[in-house]
């Protein structure tokens, strides 16, 4: 069985450190079956962010080009920063092009980046994970145009708190609703590997009871990202995410192609 990454950075994203070729190439150093360029377009950021989009005809361009010189499956794909006041522009924004996946993310809530110190400020934990949580229900209840909800513990990956896991048995209130939807709608879930690595002292970990609970509820599909910015993190901890999936019931994940689910037996 060859991983699919779903989740990776080019130099399209104005945080990308990698160029296309050189994604590629680190992919298939790593034995990866395939990866999907999901580069970042937040429809009406907040402060100084309004140049998290990209241009989708030159990205799938080159692309192209690349799909040429390789046999690895590279997916167009882009990663839609939602808020619940901006989700009709984003419709009209992905409407306009044909993508193989359309990732959904919230990086923003109550139109403050989770990034910065200022959204914990006077916040408890419960309070700033919480409404994170709440943010993401709010999105995608009222937009469908999606095939997976990206990294939904990326509040965690910042946060000042001890805990740095949005956990079933602490935060199954907030996740519950959000699992439905997802699995009511047929959309997929991703593991991000970017989120479990050390940021400020502590690491956030993944609760597999999440991942159950998804399936439990009726959840389909899994998708894993590295969320790669860098070449040197393509395909990063999609091994042990793999593994995981099989402890928690899973027998396939999940990549896109054409918006289509397309699942391969973890083996
Ligand atoms: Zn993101
Ligand atoms: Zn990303």
């Amino acid at each position: 069985m060859k991983l699919f990454d779903t989740h990776i950075h080019s130099q399209f994203s104005p945080d990308g450190r990698m160029t296309m070729r050189e994604a590629v190439r680190a992919a298939e150093k790593f034995g990866l079956g395939g990866v999907s360029f999901t580069d970042h377009f937040d429809v009406d950021a907040p402060g100084d962010n309004s140049h998290f989009s990209f241009d989708p005809v030159n990205q799938q361009n080159q692309i192209e080009k690349l799909q040429k010189e390789t046999s690895l499956f590279i997916g167009k794909g882009i990663e839609l920063g939602l808020q619940p006041n901006a989700l009709s522009s984003a419709a009209r924004a992905v409407s306009m092009f044909n993508f193989d996946v359309i990732i959904a993310s919230i990086h923003f809530v109550d139109g403050i980046d989770p990034y910065h110190d200022k959204y914990y400020d006077l916040r408890q934990e419960r309070v700033a994970y919480g409404r994170y949580l709440e943010s993401i229900y709010e999105c995608i209840s009222g937009y469908k145009d999606f095939d997976i909800l990206g990294h939904f513990d990326y509040i965690t990956r910042y946060s000042p708190y001890l805990n740095k896991t949005l956990s079933m048995s602490e935060y199954g209130d907030f996740l519950d609703p959000i699992l439905i939807n997802l699995a009511q709608n047929g959309k997929a879930l991703e593991i991000n590997t970017n989120t479990y690595r050390k940021r400020g002292g502590s690491t956030p970990f993944l609760d597999i009871a999440v991942i159950k609970h998804f399936r439990q509820v009726g959840g389909e599909y899994m998708t894993l990202g590295s969320d790669a910015h860098d070449s040197e993190r393509v395909g990063d901890g999609l091994k042990s995410a793999a593994a995981t999936l099989l402890d928690a019931g899973f027998e396939h994940f999940t990549y896109f192609a054409g918006r289509k689910a397309v699942r391969v037996k973890i083996t």
